[in-house]
């Protein structure tokens, strides 16, 4: 293989990338293709690379989560976000690679099966048969557990951010049941989907996490946990923050001694959803004219322990996910996918044909917070519409040479996920690697070689591939995008959210 620099490779049995040609990257119908049910579990089915070689040095298991299940009984999810966790592990051994995966076995998803219809309503729009009457003050929660998985202690963890954690066998993927972490969560305590993994700031590692409870206030728990050796799961350090407003917190943001929320500039309007008319997340609206804030929580361990949070006016627009955060000197550095309004799909919307140009486009943008003055400055880093970026995990909450990230194959706009990218965070230099036409990349995992440069390794990710209505693994050197190996699964798995890798 050819180094590659800014040069998108196609898959080699379809046309190579095709940013140079007018007209879309991609066809709807290939795109639209990965609204699917899986309907297989797998027990430690074998696989093979139908191109390249797996890498013998990557020993682990590389876990996913997404929705698995979109419809049933004949009826769709509003959206995708509404569809039942399923989880996929695959595990790397000595070239070796074996998949298993399974439903989380939530109470929601359990009961649907028993039933064959949907009885619950989602937070992004799905509702019950028989209209508003039939939906209107049933505020139940489905705990769906289709955010996340992460490795904690002797569990894996399918995470949901409104709710408890489900704790999964690591191995075999059995639903253990709902977990509240040795009695660390009260029931049904809001957890976030979005742990970071400090690779050891302050001498061990530890997954830092947290959960809001939001209203007119919002109270942000920030917890700290041990990730490895005996003490592996057990709570650290604990601390809870109030502040005024309502809050939409799905990630935050970590450095040695913070943790960084940003506070969008949003309102929620519960009526709707009370009325059985829409999803709860269909009731957020950005508030115009409204003022975003960086809510900044000193972390226990650090040199601004016991302190009070730090408030800082934000720059305008909608942040779902942070790449990552850093100190340097004074300032306090926020690398953040930023969108110009919260993207959200109507009632009356499908969301198979929605209008990519209608939505605004995930840009990469660095916000440098003075914490003397509490003055910022912004820089964009890319104008190519992106989103699910890692940093390589050794980097976390340290300022970091190299990004990876899923964005369109268009410079500019908003497009579906095609390629994977990895920019340079300094130079702007970046390289990419294409899925196009055909084919639609998910989030990338960076795994890195250990002992190596900040580059060295590899990316993982899932993609959906049209022309054979299935899902492929693509194995690249994380250094220059090279293809190492493209894997076929016996799946079929829709558009995923976030995964992890646990090393052997
Ligand atoms: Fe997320």
């Amino acid at each position: 293989m050819s180094a590659v620099t800014d040069q998108p490779l196609g898959m080699s049995n379809q046309p190579l990338g095709t940013a140079s040609q007018p007209g879309p990257s991609y066809n709807r119908e290939d795109w639209a293709s990965a609204f699917v049910n899986v309907e297989l579990e797998l027990d430690d089915v074998p696989l093979t690379a139908v191109r390249g070689e797996i890498p013998v040095g990557l020993n682990g298991t590389l876990y996913r989560n997404g929705p698995g299940r979109l419809e049933r009984g004949g009826q769709w999810v509003h959206h995708p976000f509404d569809g039942d966790g399923m989880v996929a592990a695959l595990r790397f051994e000595q070239g070796q690679l074996h998949l298993r995966n399974r439903y989380v076995r939530t109470e929601g998803w359990m009961a649907e099966e028993a039933a064959g219809r949907m009885l619950y309503r989602g937070v992004f729009g799905t509702q019950k048969p028989g209209g508003a009457v039939a939906n209107a003050f049933d505020v139940r929660l489905k705990n769906i557990a289709n955010t996340h998985v992460v490795r904690l202690g002797d569990n894996l963890l399918a995470l949901w951010e409104a709710s408890s954690p489900h704790a999964l066998d690591p191995e075999s993927l059995e639903t253990r049941g709902l977990s509240l972490l040795d009695g660390v969560l009260k029931p049904d305590e809001a957890f976030s989907a979005h742990p970071r993994f400090d690779p050891g700031h302050h001498g061990e590692p530890r997954m830092v996490t947290f959960g809001v409870k939001t209203g007119p206030r919002s109270t942000v728990r920030l917890m700290e946990f041990a990730t490895e050796g005996p003490r592996a799961g057990q709570l650290l350090s604990d601390r809870s923050d109030s502040f005024k407003g309502f809050a939409f917190l799905h990630d935050f943001a970590i450095t040695p001694n913070w943790a960084i929320f940003l506070q969008n500039a949003v309102d929620f309007n519960p009526l709707p959803f009370l009325l059985g008319q829409k999803g709860a997340a269909q009731c957020l609206r950005s508030r115009q004219g409204g003022q975003a804030q960086f809510w900044l929580v000193p972390r226990d361990c650090g040199a601004f322990a016991g302190q009070s949070p730090r408030l800082i006016d934000a720059p305008d627009g909608f942040v779902f996910h942070h790449l990552n955060a850093y100190e340097e000197g004074d300032q306090l550095v926020v690398e953040s996918i930023f969108y110009a309004d919260f993207p959200s799909i109507g009632p009356e919307m499908d969301f198979r044909a929605i209008d990519f140009d209608l939505i605004p486009e995930g840009l990469l943008e660095r916000c440098r917070i003075d914490l003397t003055s509490g003055s910022i400055s912004t820089e964009r880093l890319s104008e190519r519409c992106c989103e699910f970026a890692m940093v390589n995990p050794e980097r976390e909450g340290l300022k970091a040479r190299y990004g990876w990230m899923a964005a369109a194959e268009r410079e500019q706009g908003n497009d579906p996920l095609q390629v994977i990218k990895k920019l340079d965070l300094i130079t702007g230099e970046r390289k990419v690697w294409s899925a196009a036409p055909r084919g639609f990349v998910s989030e990338p995992v960076m795994v890195p070689m250990p002992g190596g440069a900040e580059d060295a390794g590899w990316v993982l990710t899932l993609i959906w591939n049209g022309a054979r209505r299935g899902t492929d693994l693509v194995i690249l050197n994380a250094s220059d995008l090279t293809e190492q190996a493209i894997v076929e699964l016996p799946l079929a798995i829709p558009y995923g959210l976030h995964g992890s890798w646990a090393s052997a």
